[in-house]
């Protein structure tokens, strides 16, 4: 049965030019990157390059991108890097009410060890009120926290502003740039941004690696590692380095680079179009402000349908029909019960919550994808609806 996905805010599929580059390095080419032999060099210099692309793509330098396992894990190393080495500046935090859980719960395990931290609500398009979060930074913030583009709704937060508010405070500023990494250009010098996360597994590289961009130029921003061992990534993240998925990451970064703009546009033309003949559906609302928002996404609200039961519906296909992928929520929190906390603070009720939807396109899909989906988008909403009646 073949599949249309339109969930690549979840996870991507990987690029096959992404797979070709990461093939040597788990088959013939396995050498560790620190071994001095001739072997290991190759490994090294793949890791090197990788190191350049990941950076170019940012506006990096190559010595300010730190190799991790996920964006989860650099945004834990971010937060509790921050919190330790500043500890005698400061304990207090602020982060915005829509950020992914990684970030949250890291806020959360903070709070449990003595930190104080604000959590900004935002407004009902998802954006927040600036002059709110300059009147909480207070002397002995340590770091403001925001991401670039929200996982569920696309929302584009203006991080420049944020970042600017931040520096005139004499704090920090990090911003989980998961979503938006790859997707739309970034500049981390122009948008003022000190520590960066992003996944692999989000711009067609595979799942298992991540970076995290730490300034070192201007003004050199000092983290406590929290992995101690070989001292690699300059001692801030040790363990023998996974060169396969760096690989990946610097050529799905270095494609990502050089096909954006080309990508942008065709996705935003099928985006537009799913989200144009989905309002169409009565009671039919987008989620989240639809100006300052990523090109890939919709979430749109269904008054009265049952998000799962759709979902369900649309990936459980009749004969001939094709299964479709689609998501209610945070993907890495999706297996949970509970209506998503994104969508609550842009003030949607809890039932409201679990009758959303969210579509995330990709590079991979097609128009015939597109009105495929809308055509059993209504003959499911249809289906429930009338079940509802009965
Ligand atoms: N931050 C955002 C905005 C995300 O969307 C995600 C994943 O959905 C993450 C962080 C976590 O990424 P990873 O799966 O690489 O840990």
């Amino acid at each position: 049965m073949p599949l249309i996905y339109l969930d690549n805010n979840s996870t991507t599929p990987i690029d096959n030019r992404v797979l070709e580059a990461m093939m040597p390095f788990l088959t013939t080419e396995f050498a560790n990157a620190n071994s001095t032999h001739h072997f290991g060099l190759k490994a090294y210099e793949a890791v090197k390059d990788s190191r350049k692309k990941v950076a170019q793509l940012i506006g990096a330098e190559p010595t300010e991108i730190i190799f991790t396992s996920c964006a989860t894990e650099a945004i834990n190393l971010a937060i509790k890097g921050v919190a330790i080495s500043s500890r005698n500046k400061g304990n207090h935090i602020i982060t915005i009410q829509t950020e992914h859980q990684a970030v949250l719960d890291v806020c959360k395990y903070l709070e449990s060890q003595g930190y104080e931290v604000t959590y900004i609500p935002v407004k009902s398009d998802g954006l927040l009120d600036l002059e709110k979060l300059e009147s909480q930074i207070r002397n002995d913030t340590i770091l403001v926290i925001t991401m670039l583009v929200n996982n569920e709704t696309g929302v584009i937060l203006p991080v420049k502003e944020i970042a600017e508010i931040t520096h005139k405070k004499g704090a920090l500023f990090m911003s989980d740039c998961t979503q938006a990494v790859g997707k739309i250009p970034i500049d981390v010098d122009n948008l003022g941004i000190d520590l960066l996360c992003l996944s692999g597994h989000k711009l067609n590289a595979p799942k298992g690696i991540g970076s995290l961009y730490v300034r070192q130029r201007f003004n050199r921003v000092k983290i406590e590692p929290l992995l101690q061992g070989g001292g690699h990534e300059s001692g801030l993240r040790s363990g023998t380095l996974n060169v396969p998925g760096i690989a990946a990451l610097g050529k799905a970064c270095e494609l990502a680079r050089i096909e954006m703009a080309k990508n942008a546009s065709a996705i935003k033309i099928l985006r537009d179009h799913l989200e144009f003949e989905l309002l169409k559906i009565k009671g039919s609302s987008v989620n989240g402000c639809s100006k300052n928002r990523l090109y890939n996404t919709t979430n749109i609200l269904f008054e009265g349908i049952d998000s799962e039961a759709l979902i369900l519906g649309l990936s459980s296909p009749k004969e001939g029909e094709p299964e479709i992928a689609v998501s209610n929520g945070s993907a890495c929190t999706s297996k949970n019960i509970h209506p998503s906390h994104v969508l609550l603070a842009l003030g949607l009720s809890e039932t409201q919550a679990f009758s959303s939807i969210r579509f995330s396109l990709g590079k991979h899909n097609t128009i015939d994808e597109i009105d495929i989906t809308v055509t059993l988008v209504n003959k499911v909403i249809q289906e429930l609806r009338s079940l509802s009646i009965n």
